[in-house]
């Protein structure tokens, strides 16, 4: 409830954007904190006061060889102790319980706490439920969707969700159980390069969202194409940072295309990439006859992607 409220009130103190993914970095700079992203062998992250051997800085320091997604929540949770303790932390681990006892168990409690509230408010979490119309109890695939769109680990956001009644403590047990790799590959066409890698799979809930995958990830666009019509799902020009891995169309599962009842039916195109380079890029399909180069546009989605930059080093060290 502490947690909650103090990520409440720092969100509208920093007036956050509660439409898009929080960026916990942008709150840190801010909030005059320096950061930086250094290859510990045991730390999740630390906090670091302004002292003599800091040279008068606030700072946070996060774990650069952990995934993302672990980082972003290291990173909102050496800003609870910012916020509240004010003394130097160390944390071997975030994003698990924390098993110390007292007033030091106390403390990692409400800081991990306020990670989850920080980084999956409420009105974040109820736009993207009611976007990709989740009802109660969603699947491996739909809760992972979700911890892309927030940035937060399978875990994570299973475990934030059945603090806000959207799952039930079988329906979380039963997820624990599945591996985020195995949900990968059951959305993967071709696969991210590395095993730490995304799938981004979005379909037509998702135009016009915000994605941010990380230069490796999958970005697989499943849009409805109705063969018959002759209209077909293209890239209206080749992306940028991004590579164009393939576009085929299929029937939905047991349709025989061969069979006569074929003609009208729908399917899907499934349109391929991978993001590369780091920077920001608005994608755009467009649903056209493809022998006719300036033939009428039927139909359009978009979508923008802003593929993130790996952090290492000192990202920021506030002046003045
Ligand atoms: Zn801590």
């Amino acid at each position: 409830m502490q947690a909650m409220k103090l990520a409440v009130a720092l969100h509208r103190e920093l007036e956050t954007d509660l439409s898009h993914q929080v960026d916990v970095y942008a709150a840190i700079e801010r909030l005059g904190i320096a950061i930086a992203f250094l290859p510990f062998t045991n730390l999740s992250g630390a906090y670091l006061p302004p002292a003599e051997r800091t040279g008068g800085l606030t700072g946070i320091t996060i774990n650069s060889r952990h995934p993302r997604s672990r980082q972003r929540f290291s990173a909102a949770h050496e800003l609870a102790h910012y916020l509240r303790d004010g003394i130097p932390v160390e944390d071997v681990q975030t994003e698990f319980f924390p098993r110390a006892q007292g007033a030091a168990g106390e403390r990692e409690f409400v800081a991990e706490a306020f990670a989850s509230w920080f980084l999956m408010p409420r009105q974040l979490v109820m736009r993207y439920v009611k976007r990709l119309e989740i009802g109660k109890n969603p699947g491996p695939e739909q809760v992972y969707s979700l911890s892309l769109a927030f940035g937060t680990s399978y875990s994570a956001t299973a475990n934030h969700l059945v603090g806000l009644g959207i799952l039930d403590i079988r329906q979380f047990r039963r997820l624990s159980e599945i591996a985020p790799k195995w949900i990968k590959s059951q959305l993967a066409i071709h696969g991210p390069t590395d095993s730490w890698g995304d799938v981004w799979r979005i379909d037509r809930r998702g135009d016009a969202e915000q994605v941010t995958p990380r230069p490796g990830d999958e970005i697989v666009v499943a849009l409805e194409e109705i063969p018959s019509t002759g209209y077909t799902w293209q890239l209206a020009r080749p992306p940028r940072g991004m590579s164009l891995l393939d576009s085929t169309f299929e029937l939905p599962a047991g349709t025989d295309a061969n069979s006569e009842e074929v003609f009208g039916a729908a399917g899907t195109r499934f349109v391929v990439l991978r993001a590369e380079e780091p920077g920001r890029e608005s994608l755009e399909l467009i649903k056209k006859h493809p022998w006719e180069p300036h033939g009428e546009v039927v139909d359009r989605f978009r979508l923008e992607i802003l593929i993130q930059t790996r952090q290492e080093g000192f990202v920021t060290a506030p002046t003045g």
